[in-house]
């Protein structure tokens, strides 16, 4: 059975540029309720942990500056089939790869500032959000 919750941050870049509150409307508004809600800011080795399976390739020291620049807004989110309907939501994670009504087609700069993060699996979500979230944080 799949999971009914995953993770989310608005990167960086889209917090800057005034799109979180439209962000967070649209997934709304696509049936995900907030669990848990922060603005918050990653530190270089936070980053660097978060995104740790990319280590060995070429983009991750660009990757951990880009997600360290500014705060971010992180979320857990619920629905059913939480992971997977969210990754459809947020469309790929190059922006001129991603479908119409996405929250990359929408928002994302580019494929490195792609607006915002999805949880890719249950098991990450959980870990992932156990990051960010202590027990009274979350609801
Ligand atoms: P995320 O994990 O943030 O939800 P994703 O699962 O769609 O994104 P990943 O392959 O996990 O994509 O890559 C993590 C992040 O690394 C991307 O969201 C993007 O910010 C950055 N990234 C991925 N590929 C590239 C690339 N070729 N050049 C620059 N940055 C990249
Ligand atoms: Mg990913």
């Amino acid at each position: 059975m799949t999971g009914s919750r995953t993770f989310t941050m608005i990167k960086p870049e889209a917090v800057a540029a005034g799109h979180a509150g439209k962000i967070i409307d649209m997934l709304i508004e696509n049936g995900f309720r907030i669990k848990a809600l922060k603005l918050t800011r990653l530190s270089r080795q936070e980053a660097g942990t978060f995104y740790e399976v990319h280590k060995e390739r070429p983009f991750y020291g660009e990757l951990v500056e880009y997600m360290a620049s500014g705060p971010i807004i992180a979320a857990i989110l619920e629905k059913s089939n939480a992971v997977e309907d969210f990754r459809k939501l947020i469309g790929a994670t190059d922006p001129m790869e991603a479908a119409e009504g996405t929250i990359r087609k929408r928002f994302a700069e580019s494929k490195a500032k792609n607006a915002v993060h999805g949880s890719d699996s249950d098991d990450n979500a959980g870990i992932e959000a156990n990051f960010f979230f202590s027990g009274r944080e979350r609801f």
